[in-house]
């Protein structure tokens, strides 16, 4: 059985203050909830110390959203694992759309970034997803595979079966155009499968596919509730108090 997973990726928005307001809400709430998800808070990096801080002893938990993949050395504006683990840190998002279409991420980088988050003992959450022009003219399925066999070169099954995979259609972010459920679980059953051909049941069985793409209280009972949906990954709804909340109790 796998344990839902609702991660908020606050992508460059707001302050360390309104970050600490928005925790302080999701905490008061929380707190008085027994939870069977996991909850991520991916705060931008500056805002990711304070962030951390203030959910030490609570079920909320913190990624970061991107990082590279060498330990230290000459990479002007970069973070490395080693500065995001020393500061609490459990979990990284990897290959998001927005950083392979603006900061030149490669398959190649993502891989390289899997196998350091993994040494470093972070959780990648590892985005893959189509433009709209792909999935009309028929090559998602194709397209996703291709992304996830360029993420897992020499990734070994011990690790895969605890990566989250992040389904997100480009064409369905920020747009309020969201995938129907049964688009995001094809596309989420052909992800499964597709581990299980390249590893085996076990760990197909194990990885957590999450979607993400204009997720919302509104939308989200439907989509978590197929079974290759194992969570989401939310964006601007992320941002609002109870928007969040209610896609949490979604999936609790
Ligand atoms: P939206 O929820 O704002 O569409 O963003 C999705 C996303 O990119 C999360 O990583």
């Amino acid at each position: 059985m796998r344990k839902p997973i609702i991660a908020g990726n606050w992508k460059m928005n707001g302050t360390i203050a309104s970050g600490f307001i928005l925790i302080e809400a999701f905490n008061s709430v929380l707190q008085d909830m027994e939870l069977s998800c996991d909850v991520v808070v991916c705060p931008p990096f500056t805002a990711i110390e304070r962030a951390v801080a203030l959910t030490r002893d609570t079920a909320i938990e913190v990624g970061a959203q991107t990082m590279d993949y060498h330990d230290a050395g000459a990479f002007t504006g970069e973070i490395s694992p080693l500065m995001l683990t020393e500061i609490g840190v459990n979990y990284v998002i990897i290959g998001h759309s927005e950083r392979r279409e603006y900061y030149g991420e490669i398959d190649e980088t993502v891989n390289a970034k899997i196998k350091s988050a993994f040494h470093h003992n972070l959780t990648p959450i590892v985005c893959v997803g189509e433009s709209l022009e792909q999935r009309e003219s028929g090559h998602t399925l194709d397209w996703i595979t291709s992304q996830l066999k360029g993420a897992l070169v020499d990734v070994p099954k011990e690790q895969v079966s605890q990566l989250i995979i992040a389904y997100e259609p480009i064409w369905a972010i920020g747009t309020g155009k969201t995938a129907t459920a049964d688009q995001a679980e094809e596309v989420c059953k052909e992800i499964r499968d597709y581990i299980r051909s390249l590893y085996d049941d076990e760990t197909a069985d194990a990885v957590r596919i999450q979607y993400g793409g204009s997720v919302k209280s509104e939308n989200a009972r439907e989509i978590l509730g197929e079974p290759n949906i194992d969570g989401a990954l939310v964006g601007g709804a992320s941002l609002v108090v109870d928007e969040f909340i209610d896609i949490i109790k979604a999936a609790n």
